[in-house]
C-alpha cells in the first residue's frame, strides 16, 4: 500500500522493535474492551468505524448494539428502506454516514453477491469508504497488514518519528502512511493497530500527553526535543 513515489522510512531496527514490543505490552494491559473488538465480522467492523467517524466511543456503544439488532447482516441493511435506516441513525447525527453505509451495503449486495469483499482495493471501492476505514476493516477482520491513520495514530507517529516536518501537509501525510505500514509487526496487525489508536486516545493525547509515565518516551522525538529545550510538550 506504500506509495511508489514515497521512499520507505529509514527506521532503526532496534528502535522499531522496542516500539512494537512496548506498544503491544501496553495494549495488553490497557486496551479498551469495546464491543466491536469482540468480532471479526467485517460488516460489524465497518458499522463501528462509520459510527466512530464523528462520534465519541461512549456514545457509539449503544447505537452500535441497537443498529446491529435491527440490521444484523449486510444483506439486511442493503434491503432496508432508506427512511427506516435514517430513523435508526436518529441521534447520531451526520446522516450522510448512514446513507453511505447503506450505499456500501447495497454495493456489496450487487457487486459481491452479499459477501463482504476481502481485498483492500475492493473495500476501498465501496461508497463512502476511505483509506483509513478500508485499512481498519481488512486489518481488524482479516488480519491483513494494512496501515491505518486516523487522527490519533497520525499524532502518535508524528511525535515519535518525525524530527523535521516536510513542507506541505500532503507530503507529511504520504510519509505517515508509509510509516504506518512500515511499523506493523508481522502477524500482529490486529493488536498493534488497535493499540496505536488506544494509545493516541488515552496517553499521547492532543492537549496533555502523559509523557512522564509514557512507556515510549525514550523513543520519542517529540519528548526528546521538549527535554532538550527544557520545555513541556504541548
Ligand atoms: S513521550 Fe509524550 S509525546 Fe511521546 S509518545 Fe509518549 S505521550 Fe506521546
Amino acid at each position: 500500500m506504500a506509495s511508489a513515489r514515497t521512499a520507505r522510512p529509514r527506521l532503526d531496527g532496534e528502535r522499531l522493535r522496542a516500539f512494537q514490543t512496548r506498544l503491544l505490552r501496553w495494549f495488553r494491559k490497557n486496551g479498551r474492551d469495546l464491543p466491536w473488538r469482540r468480532t471479526r465480522d467485517p460488516y460489524r467492523i465497518l458499522v463501528s468505524e462509520v459510527m466512530l467517524q464523528q462520534t465519541q466511543v461512549e456514545r457509539v456503544q449503544d447505537y452500535y448494539a441497537r443498529f446491529l439488532r435491527e440490521y444484523p447482516t449486510v444483506r439486511d441493511l442493503a434491503a432496508a428502506h432508506p427512511a427506516r435506516v435514517r430513523e435508526s441513525w436518529e441521534g447520531l447525527g451526520y446522516y450522510a454516514r448512514a446513507r453511505n453505509l447503506q450505499a456500501a451495503a447495497r454495493a456489496i449486495a450487487t457487486r459481491h453477491g452479499g459477501e463482504f469483499p476481502r481485498r483492500l482495493e475492493e473495500v476501498l471501492a465501496l461508497p463512502g469508504v476511505g483509506r483509513y476505514t478500508a485499512g481498519a476493516v481488512v486489518s481488524f477482520a482479516y488480519g491483513e497488514a494494512a496501515p491505518i491513520l486516523d487522527t490519533n495514530v497520525r499524532r502518535v507517529l508524528t511525535r515519535l518519528f518525525v524530527r523535521r516536518r516536510p513542507a506541505g501537509a500532503a507530503k507529511l501525510d504520504r510519509r505517515l502512511w508509509v510509516l504506518a505500514e512500515a511499523v506493523i509487526p508481522p502477524g500482529r496487525v490486529w493488536e498493534f493497530n488497535q493499540g496505536l489508536m488506544d494509545f493516541g486516545a488515552t496517553v499521547c493525547t492532543a492537549r496533555k500527553p502523559k509523557c512522564s509515565t509514557c512507556p515510549l518516551r525514550s523513543l520519542c522525538a517529540f519528548y526528546q526535543r521538549a527535554n532538550d529545550s527544557r520545555g513541556t510538550p504541548a
